[in-house]
C-alpha cells in the first residue's frame, strides 16, 4: 500500500511538473517563436539515444561560511543560489537529464582537515572545478546573484570564457531566454570574464555563470527571495539550456 501510494504521488509530481513548465512556456511569454516548443522538445530529448547527451553539472555559488553577497534585509546569496540550483536539478531530471551538483546543502565543499578560510576557499573551488571536469561530455551552470554599489541596476547577465568554444553560444542562448521569457526589458550583454572567473576559465566543458539578478536592487532582491520567482528563474535556465543542447548535440 505504502509503495503504491508513493508511486502515485511520484507520478502526480511528474505530471504537476509538466503542467507548471507548460504553463510557464505558454503563459508568461507571449513572444515565443511559433516553431519553439521546449516542452515537446524536452520530451523528445528524454526518449532519444543518450550517446552524446551531456551530463549537467550545477553549481550553487558560495555556501557554508561563504555567504556571497547579501540583500538589504541581510538575506544571503548562497541561499538563493542553492534554492534555484535544486529547482533546476528537479526540472532537468523530470525531463530525463542526468544531473550532478556541487552542493545540495548549505556547505562549503573543501577537503576535510583544511584549516583557514583562504585555504578552505581554495580547496572548495578546486573541488567544484574537479566536478566540472569529471566527465568527457558535460555542460556546467554556475548560479550566482549580483551586487553593485548603485542600486538602480537590475537584470540577469551571463558570463563565460573562451576555454570551450561552446560556452559563448550557451551564454548567448541563456541571455536571450531570460530576455524572451522572464525580463523583457533586460538589455544586458553576455560578458567574457577571461581569467577573472577561475571556475569558468579552467573548466573544459561548456560552462556559464548565471548572475540571476542584483541583490543590491530592492525590487529585484524581493523577487529573488521569493520561492515562486526562484522557480521561474530555474525554468528559464532550463529552457535556455535545453534549447542549447538540442541545437549543439546533433544526435539528440
Ligand atoms: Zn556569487
Amino acid at each position: 500500500m505504502v509503495k503504491s501510494s508513493r508511486k502515485i504521488y511520484a507520478a502526480l509530481g511528474v505530471i504537476f511538473s509538466y503542467i507548471v513548465i507548460y504553463s510557464f512556456l505558454h503563459g508568461i511569454s507571449t513572444d515565443i517563436p511559433n516553431n519553439y516548443n521546449a516542452h515537446e522538445n524536452a520530451i523528445a530529448t528524454s526518449s532519444s539515444s543518450d550517446d552524446s547527451k551531456p551530463i549537467i553539472i550545477l553549481d550553487a555559488g558560495h555556501g557554508g561560511v561563504d555567504g556571497g553577497c547579501s540583500a538589504y534585509n541581510g538575506a544571503l546569496e548562497k541561499e538563493i543560489n542553492l534554492s534555484i540550483e535544486l529547482s533546476l536539478k528537479s526540472i532537468l531530471e523530470t525531463f530525463g537529464y542526468s544531473v550532478e551538483v556541487t552542493r545540495s546543502t548549505d556547505t562549503s565543499i573543501f577537503d576535510p582537515g583544511i584549516v583557514g578560510i583562504s585555504k578552505q576557499k581554495k580547496s572548495d573551488m578546486s573541488n567544484r572545478l574537479a566536478l566540472f571536469n569529471k566527465y568527457e561530455n558535460a555542460v556546467a551552470i554556475s548560479i550566482h546573484q549580483n551586487q553593485f554599489t548603485d542600486p538602480q541596476y537590475s537584470g540577469a547577465q551571463m558570463f563565460y570564457t573562451e576555454t570551450n568554444p561552446l560556452s559563448q553560444p550557451l551564454a548567448q542562448t541563456l541571455q536571450n531566454t531570460f530576455r524572451n521569457k522572464l525580463q523583457k526589458n533586460n538589455d544586458r550583454e553576455i560578458k567574457n570574464a577571461g581569467k577573472d572567473l577561475y571556475l569558468l576559465y579552467y573548466s573544459k566543458c561548456p560552462s556559464v555563470m548565471v548572475e540571476c539578478g542584483f541583490l543590491s536592487n530592492k525590487q529585484e532582491a524581493d523577487l529573488l527571495l521569493s520561492k515562486g520567482y526562484q522557480k521561474q528563474v530555474a525554468l528559464t535556465i532550463f529552457c535556455g539550456l535545453n534549447d542549447f543542447i538540442r541545437t549543439n548535440y546533433k544526435s539528440i
